[in-house]
């Protein structure tokens, strides 16, 4: 049963009692009163209210779906290790669980063996101890009774202590017998719940299999069993990621070394090139220097030897120009010449023309000649 504080929280929130500008202000995910259970998936506490596994009681923290959302956008969502203990929570139900199912198996086990070899079993040797301890309790009783009416109390409060361990010892016996013996009893055959370890009637009614199945213990171990699949893989992935990003980050080093490496060496290489070239300028300027200096010790000879070779040179190119004129009067020559006879020729072929208009008297001599003459 839900406590009147625990049904107000559910009807009306857990801040119920603070003024509304307070509200959970001041209660982060991080904070001690919040189910950290709750923030990783569920809080196994609520599975099982008010059923025979109910045995954690009920959850006294915060469960609030904006303190898990606010903690899944954190930075530090599954760095703090909530799911680790979450996943250790449930699997501590898990193996509780699998011990009962184990449990229900054997007991199984044991009726159906005494059911096949009759009451011969077990149940019929618990029968004859019950009867001898019932036996062993009626004479002490009685001799308590005599031992009361001589006065003798002290002894008799001794032998009464006996009496309940016996008594106690008998009931132990009488009901183990009378498990079994409901079972038996029953003449049903039997089956475990695998999921939830619940005794199950085999060829049941389907409405009663579908009531196991949607009831609160099978489906909260079910959901426990499937958490803990889910949580596994992804507590896996998440150690698997930062070995791949170290991967990537040595990768990266390793080619950035590589990248410093040629870096260095091309500055080598240039370096070296500069101190070539500076000492091919030293050398240079070493020849420079050296010429100089001939320059100046032969600095009168070299000198006349430069005006002869300008005196030489001059001549030269008059020769060449006279050559050149040379040549441009010899074809104007002939040119004039062949023009000199065109025109003789002409002179003669118009008197020749005078002549015969002379003789004929036909024709006007320029205009038959047609030479503009
Ligand atoms: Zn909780
Ligand atoms: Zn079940």
């Amino acid at each position: 049963m839900l406590s009147a504080a625990q049904l107000l929280d559910e009807l009306m929130g857990r801040d119920r009692n603070l003024a509304p500008d307070e509200k959970r202000s001041n209660v982060r995910w991080d904070h001690e009163s919040v189910c950290k259970h709750y923030l990783c998936g569920f809080c196994p506490a609520e599975l099982f209210t008010n059923t025979r596994s109910d045995l954690v009681g009920p959850c006294e923290k915060i469960h609030d779906e904006n303190l898990r959302k606010q903690y899944e956008k954190s930075s530090r969502y599954m760095k703090v290790g909530f799911e680790r203990d979450f996943l250790r929570y449930l699997q501590s139900l898990l193996a509780e669980v699998e011990r009962r199912i184990r449990r229900g198996h054997a007991r199984l086990a044991l009726a159906q063996n005494q059911q096949a070899s009759g009451a011969a079993g077990p149940t019929g040797k618990n029968e004859e101890k019950i009867q001898v301890l019932t036996e062993k309790i009626e004479g002490l009783l009685q001799q308590i009774e005599e031992l009361g009416s001589e006065g003798k109390v002290e002894e008799a409060q001794g032998m009464m202590k006996l009496v309940e361990q016996l008594k106690d010892e008998r009931e132990q016996l009488k009901s183990t017998t009378s498990t079994i013996e409901s079972f038996a009893a029953q003449e049903k055959q039997m089956e475990v719940c695998e999921v939830c370890g619940a005794f199950l009637i085999v060829g049941d009614a389907q409405s009663r299999i579908d009531d196991h199945l949607m009831g609160k213990q099978h489906m909260g171990y079910a959901k426990i069993k499937s958490t803990v699949e889910e949580l596994k893989d992804k507590l896996r992935k998440r150690t698997e990621e930062p070995d791949r990003d170290d991967k990537l980050k040595k990768e990266r080093e390793e080619r950035e070394k590589e990248r410093e490496r040629e870096r260095e060496e091309r500055e080598k290489k240039r370096r070296k090139e500069e101190e070539e070239r500076e000492k091919e300028r030293e050398k240079e300027k070493e020849r420079e220097r050296e010429r100089e200096r001939r320059r100046r010790s032969h600095s009168r000879s070299r000198h006349s030897s430069r005006t002869s070779d300008r005196r030489h040179s001059r001549s030269r190119d008059r020769k060449r120009s006279r050559s050149r004129d040379r040549d441009r009067k010899r074809s104007s020559f002939l040119w004039h010449s062949s023009q000199a006879k065109i025109d003789q020729l002409r002179i003669w072929n118009y008197s020749l023309h005078v002549l015969e208009c002379f003789i004929l008297s036909s024709c006007p001599p320029a205009k038959a000649s047609g030479l503009g003459l």
